[in-house]
């Protein structure tokens, strides 16, 4: 039987990040991806400024930068400009790509690798190859065969719907809190260089995605947004963290829950904790002090998300506050810190 030190599966940005550190320290890896191209993936590509500092990314792999945000609730619109850059936008086919071109020779990566059965020190790919592995990363996002082979629940998974619009209308980044439409959650228009992304959040189980799709619909009519003929991507974003360390078995990103449960924020938390892991394999005395750090924001943002839905009859009276407050400089700039 075929065997390396460590298999990682998925080429997401947590697969990625933990198979270039692993290789550039000498590891024999092979990195498993079930789709025939690496990168694409239902986003809409928002970056915080954290996740820039930390990819040190090329000019050329942003597609936006943005040193301003437009906020809107019902009854408040209110624009926060910081006159430093603090959003950008990505697309995930360059971001993959990109983290690609990274990897050293010890990194063996193989697309159209879908994993279906794993045991303890081996899997098998496309229900005839098995190969072995010493360590064994989940990177494989928020339907992880590697969690479900560990038997961990996802309990607080919530689901992101995004429509690609061409460009055209909408230039400027905007957030929209409404209860009516969006309950406690938000919808979006992020900018990209040739498209525009523009969708909603809701958690998984507590909400009809009928009902959810029709309140989105009537938002995008009373905005005057078309989304006739344009595809409806739909994908889940797994916020359900119960550990990442399981003997010699890790869990990445969004297979590990680690996506906040409040912005639907992931692609840095995929990254650190990729990084993470691949340093704990590399020397088990090693502090994950990224993931915690990732958690401490997580688990604050998650609580402000629960004071909001608490508060749901007098939710939009909170939010119309919300958005003029944000406008007070020190109150904008302290929330977007908070959040970002
Ligand atoms: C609509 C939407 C909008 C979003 N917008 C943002 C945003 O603006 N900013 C942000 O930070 N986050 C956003 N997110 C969340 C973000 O996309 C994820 O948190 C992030 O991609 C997680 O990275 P990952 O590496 O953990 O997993 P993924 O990026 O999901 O990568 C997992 C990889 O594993 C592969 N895979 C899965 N199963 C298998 C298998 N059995 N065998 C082999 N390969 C497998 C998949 O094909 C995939 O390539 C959004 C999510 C959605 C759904």
């Amino acid at each position: 039987m075929e065997k390396y030190e460590v298999i990682i599966i998925g080429a997401g940005p947590a697969g990625l990040n933990a198979a270039k550190i692993l290789g550039e320290a000498g590891k024999s890896v092979l990195i498993l991806e079930k789709n025939a191209e690496i990168g694409p993936k239902i986003c809409a590509g928002g970056l915080t400024r954290k996740s820039i500092q930390y990819l040190n990314l090329p000019e050329s792999i942003i597609d936006y930068k943005y040193n301003e945000i437009f906020f809107n609730s019902p009854r408040v619109r209110t624009r926060i400009n910081f006159g430093e850059t603090f959003f950008y936008t990505i697309d995930r086919k360059n971001l993959g790509a990109w983290q690609l071109q990274k990897l050293g020779h010890n990194v063996t990566v193989r697309t159209s690798s879908h994993v279906g059965k794993i045991e303890k020190d081996y899997l098998i790919i496309n229900d005839q190859e098995k190969i072995g592995f010493e360590f064994l990363i989940g990177a494989d996002g928020s339907n992880s065969v590697v969690r479900r082979f560990l038997k961990i629940k996802t309990r607080l998974a919530g689901v992101a719907v995004q429509y690609k619009l061409p460009l055209g209308d909408f230039p400027d980044f905007e957030i929209f809190l409404n209860s009516k439409f969006f309950s406690s959650w938000y919808s979006w228009i992020f900018p990209h260089r040739d498209h525009i992304s523009i969708g909603y959040g809701y958690p998984q189980k507590v909400f009809s995605p009928l009902i959810a799709q029709k309140k989105f619909e009537a938002w995008a009519k009373e905005r005057n947004i078309s989304l006739e003929n344009v595809p409806r991507e739909v994908f889940l974003i797994n916020c359900d963290y119960r550990g990442w360390k399981f003997g010699n078995i890790f869990l990445a990103g969004d297979a590990a829950g680690l996506a906040d449960g409040f912005t639907g924020e992931g692609i840095y938390q995929a990254l650190v904790s990729g990084e993470d892991i691949a340093k704990t394999i590399l020397d088990p005395r090693h502090k994950a002090r990224k993931i915690h750090a990732a958690l401490r924001d997580k688990y604050l943002h998650e609580a402000m998300l629960v004071v909001v839905i608490i508060l749901w009859p007098v939710r939009n009276i909170l939010f119309n506050f919300i958005t003029w407050a944000v406008g007070k400089r020190i109150i904008g700039r302290t929330l977007i810190r908070i959040l970002t």
